[in-house]
């Protein structure tokens, strides 16, 4: 937990959020400004500040993001379909929330280069 931080606050629910999947280690919500039909955020429950700041021993962790991301991807009917995964780093790779998630976004084909 990181004072401030606003995904920790949604992990403890003092920030309210549309939560799709919850287990021990990760939480996932629906993003609040979605860029696609389908779009939410999984999150490691424990505070990370962005994937430069991870260690080894987030190792299995970052993988429970991933498999939580492809069950909410299931969840939201876009499994088949296919979906995009998205993390971002630091000013140029567009992060503005500076605790790890992971985009699922889906329900539209998307473009290759990402802008
Ligand atoms: P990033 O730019 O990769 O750091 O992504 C942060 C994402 O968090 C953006 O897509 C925002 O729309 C989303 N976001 C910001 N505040 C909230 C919130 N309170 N609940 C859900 N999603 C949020």
């Amino acid at each position: 937990m990181s004072t401030g931080c606003l995904f920790c606050n949604i992990v403890a629910r003092t920030t309210p959020a549309s939560i799709v999947l919850e287990d021990e280690h990760v939480l996932a919500f629906r993003d609040l400004r979605p860029v696609a039909p389908s779009h939410a955020l999984v999150v490691p429950k424990k505070h990370i500040t962005g994937i430069n700041d991870a260690t080894p021993e987030d190792a299995a962790l970052l993988g429970q993001v991933l498999l939580g991301a492809r069950t909410v991807a299931e969840q939201l009917g876009v499994g088949a379909s296919g979906y995009r995964l998205v993390l971002n780093q630091g000013p140029d790779g567009g992060q503005s929330v500076f605790h790890v998630h992971c985009h699922v976004m889906g329900g539209r084909p998307m473009t290759w280069p990402p802008g």
